[in-house]
């Protein structure tokens, strides 16, 4: 095993006080006590990170408001664009302290780290950057007739919602913290981010890069801690918008918490049990890695990730094999060795919760590989592929945010419809097919927030993204940001 060797800039700053980040300063007073940072491939303590106080989140979110009312009020579109092509600069430049965090943090194998999070982040910042300059109202005929010879015109404002709460989970903390920052800053917007209690490092290096560009002071600010800390922000009487990405039963607490404090504006980026179809001409081998790649990368710890596989019958056990070779072949290891595929889980709770699916194995479905822990140190599991032949089986009914995949025959479309609809939820879906015309006919009867065909877990920031049914309020990306981040003001006047 060949690790590689972590930069000096990334030990100093897992040694230094971590905390909150608020108007422009680390907070780490520890008036709230400190949460342990465990690495989860060798279980060590990696970081300490004091925990903000009620206190510190209310002088967050005072920090974000006098931003918005003030210095990023003042910086004008073009500025705003800028700053934040500043910042995807250095983070571009930081990569691989970024990456190294990452990996340490949250497990994520390091060429994942490198090649998706921050590679992402960077891609996603230039985009949201672009909009800062191009975000109009229209100009409108009013219809009404004129009585006496007056005349009416009318258009509309774009004017950013305020101070935004962006509630971040575990799996991807950079990269989702870049798409609401991003969001927020391109509208006018000022943002209070929360990382999640278990990988908030990697974030909280990013706010001192945003510093050192020059975005001012309480227009980004971080407070760390779980889920109380997330839920003053979502009750906080200043905060205009709450952005959270996270399982459905918090999203739900938030988003009911949001409407009854003040009718606060929420996007809910949720969970997904997201399926992926193979239809009966594909070609097993050419799809092989996608599938490996879409559905086991960093875990399977992705919401869009499938987790569950329909397959034509004549098809499905050359996929089962196939597909169970190349998983069992997946090298398991430490984040950062370059050569491993598949790291740990990303924390205990998380690795314990699978290894309670793990014990439920077997009733009613078949495991082809995996199923098993990798014992010694660290919350390691193998990639799991399961075949059941029953509808409602466990696996392909509840979400596990894990590496465990279940494949399940069909006969006919109506069928599959009917299997692929069978949900709450509604992420994300695939067709692997090349009757791209029985594909297009099959769109618009899938459930689904977004239906990919021959690829899964694509995420382009010019391509809308979020969730249907249970899986979400709400569109991230494209043009489709810009409302939930703004208010539509509209002027009427008569002369
Ligand atoms: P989670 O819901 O447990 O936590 C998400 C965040 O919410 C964390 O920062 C947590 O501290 C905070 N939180 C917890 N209770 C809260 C409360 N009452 N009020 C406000 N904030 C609170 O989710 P998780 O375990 O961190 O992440 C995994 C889940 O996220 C999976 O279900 C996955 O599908 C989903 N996810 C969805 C997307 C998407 O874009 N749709 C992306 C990534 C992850």
């Amino acid at each position: 095993m060949t690790e590689v060797a972590l930069l000096d800039s990334v030990v100093t700053f897992l040694s230094k006080p971590l905390g909150s980040f608020i108007d422009g300063a680390a907070v780490v007073d520890g008036q709230a006590g400190a949460i342990d940072i465990i690495n989860p491939a060798t279980e060590q303590v990696i970081a300490r990170v004091q925990q903000a106080s009620a206190s510190q989140v209310d002088a967050a979110v005072a920090a974000a408001s006098r931003a918005f009312q003030g210095s990023w009020a003042q910086t004008s579109p073009y500025l705003r664009g800028v700053l934040l092509n500043k910042l995807a600069d250095a983070i571009e430049a930081h990569g691989e302290e970024l990456a190294q965090l990452e990996a340490l943090n949250s497990g994520k194998a390091i060429n994942v780290a490198r090649g998706l999070e921050v590679a992402q982040s960077v891609i996603f910042l230039r985009y949201f950057a672009g909009w800062t300059t191009k975000i109009n109202g229209e100009s409108i005929t009013p219809s009404l007739p004129s009585m006496a010879g007056e005349h009416y015109t009318a258009f509309t404002r774009r004017e950013p919602v305020g101070v935004v709460a962006g509630i971040v989970p575990w799996n991807f903390p950079l990269l989702i913290a870049v798409w609401k920052l991003g969001s927020a800053l391109a509208t006018g917007c000022t943002i209070v981010l929360k990382p999640s209690e278990f990988s908030p490092l990697s974030l909280l290096r990013l706010v001192e890069l945003a510093k050192e560009v020059g975005l001012p002071n309480g227009a980004i600010n971080v407070v760390t801690g779980a889920g109380q800390v997330g839920q003053q922000l979502t009750e906080h009487a200043a905060v205009r918008k709450v952005s959270f990405t996270g399982s459905v039963p918090t999203g739900i607490a938030v988003g009911a918490a949001a409407m009854k404090s003040k009718l606060t504006r929420v996007t809910l980026e949720l969970g997904g049990k997201n399926p992926a179809a193979l239809l009966a001409d594909v070609n097993i081998d050419e799809i092989i890695p996608g599938l490996l790649m879409t559905a086991f990368t960093h875990q399977g710890q992705i919401c869009a990730s499938p987790e569950r596989i329909y397959v034509h019958r004549s098809r499905i056990d050359e996929l089962s094999e196939k597909l169970g070779a190349a998983l069992a072949s997946l090298k398991i290891g430490s984040p950062l060795d370059e050569s491993v595929q598949f790291g740990p889980l990303a924390n205990k709770a998380h690795y314990d919760k699978i290894v309670g699916y793990f014990a439920r194995m077997g009733e009613g479905n078949q495991v082809v590989t995996g199923g098993k822990t990798v014992g010694g140190k660290g919350y390691f599991v193998q990639p799991t592929l399961l075949r059941t032949t029953t509808p409602d089986d466990l696996f392909l009914t509840e979400e596990t945010f894990g590496p465990i995949v279940c494949l399940m025959p069909f006969d006919t479309d109506e069928e599959l419809l009917e299997l692929l609809n069978d949900t709450p939820y509604g992420l994300g879906a695939s067709l692997w097919t090349n009757d791209l015309s029985k594909a297009l006919r099959m769109i618009p009867r899938i459930e689904s927030g977004t239906v990919w065909v021959n690829m899964h877990t694509f995420l382009d920031p010019a391509v809308p993204f979020g969730g249907s049914k249970s899986s979400g309020i709400g569109r991230e990306f494209g043009s489709a940001f810009i409302e939930a981040f703004t208010e539509l003001k509209s002027v009427m006047i008569r002369y």
